[in-house]
């Protein structure tokens, strides 16, 4: 039974001006704010490099702190090797021994905390059920699945029932459809145990998914820290705005009372509290565009030239010029292009309502 274990606001990890260089020269990890909420799902999300790992390497216990301090459970953690900081971790290369069993392997961490005997069998039988792997104790991890493996090195970070769990891409290796099944898999086995994740990807859509608050990184710092609705209705920046999901950035211009905003092309739409006047950047989503025959009244309309047109089956996309942009992309429900049936070359009046404008911070 899935037992929906309610996210605490109390931290449970706190990185606190946290500074990281390899070389002494370049910070890979540029003071780094950032808490975990007791119970939470949280990803660290953000393109190659952007020292994602380093931040988890450093919570772990394999990598120390250039400067500033990282609590857990309030307390300094700089001075405890990693086995004496309770967490398990999970990497994208399993890190399975190959020349032990699937028990052996699981049992592994219970040796360190002194649970030996037939208390370690029991616990080795209860998480190999729950990763739906019963009855493979005693295999070798070279006579399981990529799938299998991974699910192993999840049992083995969760059986000493830690309080904390790092996963560092580690449904990287997996094809797409086993990669989806294990992210609900975990993310399953996460609620009914109640226990506090902080999880690595640089695949958008799995963090969207998965997680209860989002992390997104770039160059070595947090560029928003939210939850996945908010991080893609209310981006905080351009970078935010184009890596989670797709994103039309406009040209535009606020009035000098600081209530409209003019795009590019003449389209006004007015703001719901007044911004500074001047000139601003706003976003808008491929699917919060559409035909200005199906927009309601209040929706915002302007011409477009369309340029390229792609049919997926469920809908289509177009590549469009208008609102100042050469390339505006569009996202058109399969219905609906049925019956206007846009080829490239022609026009085409668009709209999209107010409230799917938003302005970017300066
Ligand atoms: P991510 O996990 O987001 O891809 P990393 O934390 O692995 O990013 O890397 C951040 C930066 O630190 C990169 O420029 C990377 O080359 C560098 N780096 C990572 N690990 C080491 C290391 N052990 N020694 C030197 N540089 C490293
Ligand atoms: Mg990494």
């Amino acid at each position: 039974m899935l037992v929906k274990t309610p996210v605490g606001t109390e931290a449970l990890v706190a990185f606190e001006r946290v500074t990281k260089s390899y070389d002494g020269a370049t910070l890979v990890v540029k003071a780094l704010d950032l808490t975990v909420r007791r119970g939470e799902f949280l990803t660290l999300l953000g393109p190659s490099g952007s020292g994602k790992t380093t931040t988890l390497m450093m919570l772990a216990g394999f990598e120390r702190p250039t400067s500033g301090h990282i609590l857990l459970d309030g307390a300094p953690v700089e001075k405890l090797p990693p086995e004496k900081r309770n967490i398990g971790v999970v990497f994208q290369n399993y890190a399975l021994f190959p020349h032990m069993s699937v028990e052996e392997n699981i049992a592994f961490p219970l040796r360190y905390h002194g649970v030996t005997g037939p208390a370690a069998k029991e616990k080795v039988d209860k998480v190999l059920g729950m990763i739906h792997l019963e009855g493979f104790g005693g295999r070798r991890p070279t006579q399981l699945s990529g799938g299998q493996q991974q699910r192993v090195a999840l049992a083995r970070a969760l059986v000493f029932q830690p309080k904390l769990v790092l996963m560092d891409e580690p449904l990287g290796a997996l094809d797409k459809q086993l990669r989806e099944r294990m992210q609900v898999e975990i993310k399953h086995i996460q609620r009914s145990l109640g226990v506090t994740i902080v999880f690595v990807t640089h695949d958008q859509s799995e963090a969207l998914t998965m997680s209860d608050r989002i992390a997104v990184f770039s160059d070595g710092m947090v560029q928003q820290l939210a939850g996945p609705t908010e991080l893609y209705e209310r981006p905080a920046n351009r970078f935010v705005a184009q890596f989670i999901g797709e994103n039309n950035v406009l040209p535009g211009d606020v009035s000098t009372d600081g209530r409209a905003l003019r795009l590019a092309g003449g389209a006004v739409v007015l703001l719901p509290a007044a911004i500074a006047p001047g000139a601003v950047e706003a976003t808008v989503r491929p699917e919060r565009l559409q035909a200005a025959d199906r927009a309601s009244d209040r929706a915002i309309r302007f011409p477009a030239t369309v340029r390229e047109v792609f049919f997926l089956g469920d809908h289509a996309r177009l590549t469009c010029e208008g609102l100042g942009v050469a390339e505006l992309s569009v996202k058109m429900a399969a219905a609906e292009f049925s019956v206007l049936q846009p080829a490239a070359g022609s026009s085409l009046t668009l709209a999209f309502e107010p409230e799917a404008i938003h302005v970017l911070a300066r």
